[in-house]
């Protein structure tokens, strides 16, 4: 039976090296390895975002990775006109343009600014059409290394060895997954449809109004100090991703923090120090214990997040590359 077609899988209990993990990726991008369509680079994608959303049995519900996958599609196919695949639409092109046109919109608008009724409608369409192709396509692909999955209850669950290999290798992955992505969208579309690509890749998840945090830490928890330096908050308050958004890609409740614009500019693509760390663990305590007052799709979801999340996520980040912000300097 094809791979695509398989119902379930069960990860291959075979012990597996990094060298392994490597050239079992290697091979998943080898320009011999064929696609038809772009899904595998969006799942991939979708995988490496989700990395710190497991549970603590290294557990994602298809919902959780089809959101990704949904909302970066729903970017590079409605934003930016991306083709998906050679010759005649891709089947999620079709199911996007779909949607789009039953909503009544008269001009594109990013994923984030839709209603959470027409996000949860397009990642259900979605979910249903791409886990059927790019599920078992990727376990068989990987030689049954990365994952076990059943399309029956929904969850994809990690090889403990390929899930510390993909977080100690995330952004080298995630490189490597958006240059044959481009590559392969090259192909497919217009030359100048594929001006500044692996931008519009790396993007396609990147939200730009984060108002609604803000709103949480300020009006509800009450934070009216910069996280950093401890002056008072006054018109001026950025949100600020405390592990750096290039290496999360996503946005969760227990990352954020208020700044000053100073601190965050200062800050920007860096690390905090090492000695921030515990304030945000703490603070996160409390925006658990008092979760009542947020609605709950903004809630930290007690699933994935425990008080190790940022300090695994810490070490990560350093382990992929990213340095501290060296605060003496500025404040
Ligand atoms: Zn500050």
């Amino acid at each position: 039976m094809a791979g695509w077609a398989l119902t379930e899988g069960e990860y291959s209990k075979i012990s597996l090296s990094d060298s392994d993990l490597s050239r079992i990726f290697a091979s998943i991008f080898s320009s011999s390895s064929k696609n038809t369509a772009s899904y595998k680079f969006g799942f991939i994608k979708s995988l490496l975002d989700n990395l710190y959303n497991v549970d603590s049995s290294l557990c994602l519900s298809f919902d959780t990775v089809f959101s990704t996958f949904a909302e970066s599609y729903w970017n590079l196919i409605l934003k930016y006109n991306l083709n998906q695949q050679s010759g005649k639409n891709a089947k999620i092109t079709t199911i996007l343009k779909g949607l789009f046109d039953s909503f009544g919109y008269d001009e594109v608008i990013p994923f984030e600014s839709l209603s959470n009724e027409q996000k949860l409608e397009i990642i259900k369409n979605v979910r249903v059409e791409c886990s059927k192709y790019v599920i078992g396509a990727l376990f068989e692909d990987s030689l049954q290394s990365f994952y076990s999955f059943s399309k029956k209850t929904k969850i994809i669950r990690f090889n403990p060895a390929a899930y510390q290999f993909m977080c100690k290798n995330k952004v080298m992955l995630e490189k490597v997954n958006y240059f044959e992505w481009s590559r392969f969208l090259e192909k497919v579309n217009s030359e100048e449809l594929t001006q500044a690509i692996s931008t519009k890749l790396d993007e396609s998840t990147l939200r730009s109004d984060l108002s609604m945090y803000r709103q949480i830490l300020y009006e509800e928890f009450e934070c009216h100090t910069c996280f950093y330096c401890g002056k008072s908050l006054k018109s001026k308050i950025h949100v600020d991703h405390f592990i750096p958004w290039s290496f999360v890609k996503e946005d969760r409740l227990y990352n954020f923090v208020l700044a000053c614009p100073h601190c965050n500019t200062q800050k920007n693509n860096k690390l905090a120090p090492e000695k921030f760390v515990n304030g945000i663990v703490e603070r996160n305590k409390v925006l658990i214990k008092e979760s009542s007052r947020i609605d709950s799709i903004y809630r930290i979801d007690t699933n994935s997040y425990t008080d190790k999340t940022i300090n695994n996520l810490y070490g990560y980040a350093i382990m992929n590359g990213f340095r501290s912000w060296d605060v003496s300097e500025f404040i």
